[in-house]
């Protein structure tokens, strides 16, 4: 297993050769994970398992700072996320710095929390763009994959959402529950008057990975869903744009994942750990940085996380010598920890790699599972990731801040 705690010009023959302005481009867009708390509580969320060990959050000093860093680092689009980037009271005052500085904003959010008041003010402060999700179009699953009752909300919050003048974007993660309602969250999503539509098959990190085989569709149900997207794209494409994000398992090559590591996306968690990847705290001996001790710059161009995955050196085969390995780079470097126990291997989707037999083992268990499944799902919550936190060991590191101290914002979490 390449050991993710030592420096890489150690581990392989290659030196990865240095990072510079000059040979990196700029990042393009920032996620900032505002918080992980969360009213909700999916069962798919893409949150570390152990969240509850990092939930030290970053001051509004501090996130103002990161908005000015990342924006004279080249980064034109921003994302506030969480969590719940709502449970934020500074947010109005992060969107409105965003915007001064020329980001183009989106707000991501489950709705619990967005007031007509949160939403006129947000729109004052310049926010472009409001991405809500649904967890279903019936109340039943909605409120049973969440754990909360908050289907007759979203709706309510929809409607304001449009009211106020924001362009929107439905948001519904997919997987065996709701797969056959495919066509009724379409509807919901024309009848609410969105722009957008995400129909998102599941990506097995944090808690969907903790949760795959509750999760994990059929071949079949997959097949379904894609054609009642094509029939709705055929009559209805010109009210509301349909995206359907394939879920990698069922390929036999991998996603181009964040487009490259290191590549365009740059993640701040909220305790101020630098992603190169949404999932990159699963990676055992992985380093981040933390923006409250390093400049952003020196954490894209130098620091050892972002440059571990960048380009193509790290590889080793069969991806070293694959003639396709511009095209997918190889896939997702969290996905190949969490299925084969090794970084730095080719991602199993590919079926050039020798452990794609460990992907086509979780489609084939979920093509012969039968209601109820055996393991009972795990919510996301603080009590869960507390029991879950031991059962993941060992754990990436975050590098020792200087100034690691609860901050002024009254947003620490016990
Ligand atoms: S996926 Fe659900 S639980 Fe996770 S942050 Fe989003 S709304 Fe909260
Ligand atoms: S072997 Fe590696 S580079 Fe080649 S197609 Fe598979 S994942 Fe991509």
């Amino acid at each position: 297993m390449t050991d993710l705690s030592q420096p890489a010009a150690d581990i392989h023959t290659e030196a990865q050769p240095e990072a510079t302005p000059a040979s990196v481009a700029p990042p393009l867009w920032l996620l900032a994970e505002l918080t992980y708390r969360c009213p909700l509580h999916c069962a798919f969320c893409y949150n570390p398992v152990d969240y509850t060990n990092h939930n030290r959050e970053l001051s509004t000093e501090q996130w103002l700072g990161v908005l000015r860093e990342a924006r004279a680092l080249g980064a034109a689009q921003l994302g506030f996320s969480g969590g719940e980037p709502l449970m934020r009271d500074d947010l109005e005052v992060l969107v409105g710095e965003a915007r001064k500085l020329g980001f183009y904003t989106n707000l991501i959010t489950s709705g619990v929390g967005l007031t007509d008041k949160r939403l006129g003010d947000l729109k004052a402060a310049g926010l472009d763009h409001i991405q809500l999700s649904f967890q279903d179009s019936t109340q039943e699953l909605n409120d049973f994959l969440s754990s909360t009752r908050t289907f007759d909300l979203k709706q309510r919050v929809a409607a304001s959402i449009k009211q106020h003048g924001f362009p929107m974007v439905l948001n519904c993660v997919l997987h065996r529950y709701n797969l056959p309602h495919v066509d009724k969250i379409i509807d919901m999503a024309l009848a609410m008057g969105a722009e957008y539509l995400e129909l998102a098959n599941t990506q097995y990190y944090g808690w969907a990975h903790h949760n795959q085989a509750q999760l994990m569709p059929t071949r079949e149900q997959l097949e379904e869903a894609e054609a009642v997207v094509e029939r709705y794209r055929r009559t209805h494409g010109d009210r509301c744009k349909i995206f359907f994000v394939v879920p990698d398992y069922f390929e036999r090559r991998p996603k181009r994942c964040m487009n490259g590591w290191g590549a365009v996306f740059l993640g701040v968690a909220p305790d101020g750990a630098a992603l190169p990847c949404h999932a990159a705290r699963a990676l055992p001996g992985l380093v981040l940085p933390n923006v409250k001790d390093m400049p952003l710059r020196e954490i894209w161009y130098e620091s050892d996380a972002f440059n571990r995955f960048r380009g193509l050196q790290w590889m080793k085969e069969p991806c070293r010598s694959c003639d396709e390995k511009e095209n997918d780079l190889g896939g997702c470097r969290c996905q190949a920890y969490l299925l084969t126990g090794d970084a730095a291997n080719a991602d199993p989707v590919c079926d050039k790699s020798p452990l794609h037999e460990k992907v086509v083992d979780v489609t084939r268990l979920a093509a012969a599972a039968h209601e109820p499944r055996e393991q009972p799902i795990m919510f996301r919550n603080d009590a869960n990731s507390r029991k879950l936190t031991g059962a993941h060991a060992p754990q990436n590191k975050v590098q020792k801040t200087a100034h690691d101290e609860p901050n002024d914002n009254g947003h620490t979490r016990g």
